[in-house]
């Protein structure tokens, strides 16, 4: 039999403060020196499930261990086992390099508990969401009807945006949507989800410049509506995951007011580049789009998990979202007062809003400025410097801080089988000898490397360095 609690004494899921705070130093302590020790570590650690299992695979214990113990296994045999999205050598798929007060908000979120679902839950975090998030507003040049809410990341803010862009059209029977054949491939799984059926998520192809073809979407559509079909949402890339390409947005969202169109932009990894004049100048049209994903988890230097959806105009994501079952009565205060819980997907909702506004309190716009710029920047010098290199090619010119190219070494006269099993063997070697963490693509169907340069912390060394090494990896798998 389990007698009850009996006051006065810790419940056996308690600590007193001393071991609570004895941990936490202790853990505080552990994470410091992981982030100090990385730039020297490789960007890289992973295993096969053969591997770990004998590390890991045990019963839940019944009776517990000492907590100190704990930590340090957690902290020795478990967490480095793990991509360093965070070194500044790593290059591979999209970067995230969160700052301190970002990682110390998610702590203070999770030890305040903050249940951010509703105002009544949640009024001080829920003004800040608000401020939070109409600082976004500004940046993208939205009217003050917009809103939004954070989402565990673009994936969800997607899926947020085209629940909202299929009830604003009626949600009429044979919806299609329309995204370039660039599009990450979590839009057109969004689009499932939200009941769209695979032949009904059309693929625009893209134009030389991976961007979307406006004639070729302007006739899709045009048959499509002939045929019977009900187009419900546009997406335009801000930035695709492959090469960096922006769709022509203006174009775009041109076309989508004609026709009476949702736009949604996927801005996941390019969006806060809108804080860099070359951003600005790229995105040129944003602010007209009905509803854009943004991850501050990528270019706004926060932890996972930190995307964010904005919406031009937020009643719309408010009727598709909002529900008043009798058991939470209590939570209605009012428009003037969002439950964020109406905004999207998540009722129970940590307080991502808080790690923004830390590290931009702490750090300042104008330090996130020059972080974002030092990816632009450090790309636009990758490019230059491989259009010098008599080894390497470029395979599409930097954009938004990613730049491809592969070897190819213009004294040699190389077929297309060698070329990309000498790239692949010169990838392996990159991240087998630890020199950094870099993934591949195709382009055109043709096997790419390529560099994604997000870390405030990364610099030209970093970036000059390895790709001298691709060079030489590359001529010695090709003369040797
Ligand atoms: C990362 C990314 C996504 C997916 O976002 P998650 O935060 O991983 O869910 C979608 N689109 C683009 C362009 C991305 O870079």
């Amino acid at each position: 039999m389990t007698s009850p609690k009996e006051d006065g004494v810790l419940s056996e899921l308690q600590m007193s403060p001393d071991q609570m705070l004895d941990l936490a130093r202790r853990a505080a302590e552990l994470v410091v020196q992981r982030i100090h020790e990385l730039p020297g570590e490789a960007a890289w650690r992973g295993g096969s499930r053969s591997e770990l299992e004998p590390l890991m695979r045990e019963d839940p214990p019944e009776e517990g261990r000492p907590a100190m113990e704990v930590l340090e296994r957690a902290a020795r045999e478990i967490l480095p086992v793990a991509g360093r999205v965070d070194h500044p050598r790593f290059f591979a798929f999209v970067p995230s390099s969160p700052t301190w007060p970002g990682v110390l908000a998610d702590f203070m979120a999770a030890g305040h508990n903050i249940f951010q679902g509703t105002w009544l839950g949640a009024s001080g975090p829920s003004q800040l969401e608000v401020v939070v998030l109409d600082w976004f507003r500004d940046w993208i040049g939205y009217p003050e009807t917009a809103g939004g809410l954070f989402t565990s990341g673009g994936s969800a803010a997607s899926l947020d945006g085209f629940v909202a862009a299929r009830e604003a059209a009626g949600h009429p029977e044979r919806a299609t949507v329309y995204m370039s054949d660039q599009s990450h491939t979590a839009l057109s799984r969004a689009a499932t989800i939200v009941g769209i059926r695979p032949h009904c998520v059309r693929e625009v192809k893209s134009d030389a410049q991976f961007r979307m073809d406006m004639a070729e979407l302007r006739r899709m559509i045009a048959e499509d509506r002939a045929a019977g079909f009900s187009p419900i949402a546009i997406c335009a890339n801000a930035g695709t995951t492959n090469t960096g390409a922006v769709d022509p947005l203006a174009d775009i969202a041109d076309y989508c007011e004609a026709e009476g169109i949702w736009l949604h932009v996927d801005a996941a990894y390019g969006g806060f580049a809108i804080l860099t004049d070359t951003g600005k100048a790229l995105f040129r049209g944003l602010e007209r789009a009905d509803s854009i994903a943004m991850d501050a988890h990528k270019w706004l230097f926060q932890p996972f998990e930190a995307g964010c959806l904005m919406v031009k105009d937020v009643r719309k994501l408010e009727e598709a979202f909002s529900v008043h079952p009798e058991y939470l009565q209590d939570t209605q205060w009012g428009t003037d007062h969002p439950n964020f819980g109406d905004r999207g997907l998540q009722l129970s909702r940590s307080f991502r809003a808080l790690k923004v506004w830390m590290s931009i309190q702490t750090f300042g716009m104008a330090a996130f400025r020059r972080a974002v710029g030092n990816g632009i920047e450090l790309a636009a010098q990758a490019d230059a410097y491989i259009r010098a290199s008599t080894t390497i090619q470029i395979a599409n010119p930097a954009s938004l801080g990613i730049v491809c190219f592969r070897v190819n070494p213009v004294d040699m006269d190389v077929d297309v089988e060698t070329l990309e099993r000498v790239n692949k063997a010169v990838q392996a070697r990159i991240i087998g000898e630890n020199v950094a963490m870099m993934s591949s693509t195709r382009l055109r169907g043709l096997y790419s490397l390529r560099l994604c340069i997000l870390n405030h912390t990364t610099t030209w060394t970093d970036v000059r360095e390895t790709l001298e090494t691709i060079e030489r990896f590359g001529r010695e798998a090709l003369e040797g």
